[in-house]
């Protein structure tokens, strides 16, 4: 008697277990990354570089918005609406150049509420993300018959300027984002840490990183995006601007990544994909994926 009564007990903690399983995959929350643009400033077939956080089926960030990135955001149907914040990396015009033909789509859109632009602080060789917005659109912009953007008064929604000094963090309703300024050149750039629902996405932006920050802003990423532009045998002034895919596997590496994205594929990179795969693998055991334009994965 005692015995039936533990096995039914068994069979209705299971089924409750079973239940539990089931209710959790229906109602959790699903965070996926898209990348828009896999490519840097040539001319090859590919977007510049661009990223969307997908939360719930809904667009609620873009990363960067080099060339081609505003006609990879229609083709994913992805909606202005739905944004919180957009990101630019650095003001390199392969990072910064279709954030005008955002701004003027949300004319048509049915967007009213205002959206942050978060980009590093200037110094004398590139401008602040408030005197890019205002280069832009302010009263002496290039286009300032659209020069309502800039204000609470703007006929379509409010772009506001977030000018990243230091190492910052920004919460929004879904996800939180922390920032940390990166060796590349002269350019004043950002490297992106997102944490989504107990997730993690670190995008390198571009970066040789000389001062080892990227490990300083993170740790057990679910998703290491890096950029990918110059080869192993790469010398000269390029090594002074990006990561060699040396360099990226012991980033990955250290920063335990699960999975590693390279992107900002370009014409000197390509076709030499078992030549990096090689030293990468030395030293990184995640997973290696190559991206290419609308490329989306959940995280
Ligand atoms: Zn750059």
């Amino acid at each position: 008697m005692l015995m039936l009564y533990f096995r039914k007990k068994r069979v209705i903690m299971k089924k409750i277990f079973l239940l539990s399983l089931l209710v959790n995959s229906l109602f959790a929350s699903k965070v996926s990354f898209e990348v828009l643009g896999s490519g840097g400033p040539e001319i090859d077939g590919r977007a510049s570089t661009s990223y969307i956080l997908w939360i719930d089926n809904k667009a609620r960030l873009i990363v960067d918005m080099g060339s081609g990135s505003m006609l990879r955001f229609e083709q994913s149907k992805a909606k202005l609406e739905d944004l919180e914040a957009v990101v630019l990396t650095h003001l390199h015009i392969d990072h910064s150049v279709d954030l005008p033909a955002f701004v003027k789509a949300g004319y048509f859109s049915k967007r009213r509420k205002s959206l942050d632009i978060i980009a590093p602080d200037g110094n004398e060789f590139f401008p602040s993300c408030s005197e890019f917005l205002n280069d832009l659109f302010g009263k002496n912009g290039a286009y300032r018959y659209m020069q309502d953007v800039l204000t609470k008064e703007s006929d379509s929604f409010e772009i506001i300027p977030v000018n990243i000094k230091k190492e910052t963090k920004r919460e929004y309703k879904d996800f939180s984002l922390s920032f940390i300024r990166v060796h590349h050149g002269i350019v004043p750039a950002l490297a992106v840490l997102i944490y989504v629902k107990n997730k993690t996405i670190l995008i390198s932006g571009d970066t040789n990183d000389a001062n080892h920050n990227l490990e300083k802003l993170a740790q057990n990423v679910n998703l290491f995006v890096a950029h990918h532009a110059i080869a192993q045998n790469a010398r000269g002034y390029a090594t002074h601007l990006h990561m060699s895919p040396f360099i990226i596997a012991k980033v990955a590496k250290k920063i335990k990544a699960k999975k590693l994205l390279l992107t900002h594929r370009m014409k000197r990179t390509i076709t030499k994909e078992n030549e990096t795969l090689r030293t990468i693998k030395t030293i990184y055991k995640g997973k290696i994926i190559f991206a290419e334009d609308r490329m989306k994965m959940e995280i």
